[in-house]
């Protein structure tokens, strides 16, 4: 694990979408410092300037974001509730370094989520309203930018923010709650397991669920959306035996001692 040193200051806003939209939603009553702090972090560790098992010092924090060391605290201790970072006794805190099963649970989670938003957007008359169908379009346009300049660490950004566009449409603001963290999660998941040719979320994929929603292709958004997820969790190298301990005299058997 290497010390982290934050990059004096973090992007307060690292969206390149044209309005603030779609946000990370401020936990309830917490304060917009904190909340933003919590965002910055989560984006970060999405594409990966945080990998896991990074370091987070109260102090480099604390600089980076210009806040006290008592709100790096806090925010430490929130992320920690949602999983996203580990706090050892002693030893300060981390960023989250999932197993194999956590990362299986969470894609499991993701699913059962995003399934249950899919349903409520596509129980709407369709086609969606042209103001929410212009702004996916324009996040897909913005995506497609990135997938062509292999702007990699927008890609994974606006993966993410993809998905939570659809939930604050879906409207229902706990299960936008719930995917926000899961998708912090993922990001973890990914990051720690991923293949390496894997480019985590098609485009195309998301183009195709833009165009069911549109009315302009047939198919179930659902069920797209589940296929979506599986496709990103195929990526991942998440062999079972992963979750065993490794007997490292069994790595270096029959090397010339
Ligand atoms: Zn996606």
């Amino acid at each position: 694990m290497s010390e982290f040193v934050v990059p004096t200051p973090l992007p307060q806003d690292m969206t390149t979408a044209p309005t603030s939209k779609p946000s990370r939603r401020p936990a309830h009553g917490r304060s917009s410092a904190e909340a933003r702090i919590v965002r910055s972090i989560g984006e970060a560790i999405a594409d990966r300037r945080l990998p896991p098992g990074t370091k987070l010092t109260e102090e480099s924090l604390a600089e980076a974001f210009g806040v006290s060391r008592e709100r790096v605290r806090k925010v430490l201790l929130l992320l920690a509730q949602r999983r996203v970072v580990t706090l050892v006794p002693n030893r300060g805190a981390f960023v989250a370094k999932p197993t194999p099963k956590e990362a299986r649970e969470v894609f499991e989670a993701r699913r059962v989520i995003e399934r249950a938003i899919m349903e409520r957007l596509q129980s709407f008359p369709l086609p969606l309203p042209p103001e929410m169908l212009d702004r996916l379009r324009e996040h897909g346009a913005l995506e497609d930018e990135a997938e062509r300049a292999a702007d990699r660490k927008a890609m994974i950004r606006l993966s993410g923010q993809f998905h939570l566009l659809l939930a604050d449409f879906a409207g229902n603001a706990t299960l936008a709650a719930i995917l926000a963290d899961l998708i912090d999660r993922s990001g973890l998941a990914i990051a720690a397991f991923e293949r390496r040719s894997a480019h985590t979320c098609s485009a195309e994929d998301h183009r195709r669920l833009i165009a069911v929603l549109a009315g302009t292709a047939p198919g179930e958004a659902a069920a797209l959306m589940t296929r979506h997820l599986d496709s990103v969790e195929a990526q991942l190298d998440l062999d079972p035996k992963a979750d065993l301990p490794i007997d490292v005299r069994a790595v270096f058997a029959g090397e010339p001692a």
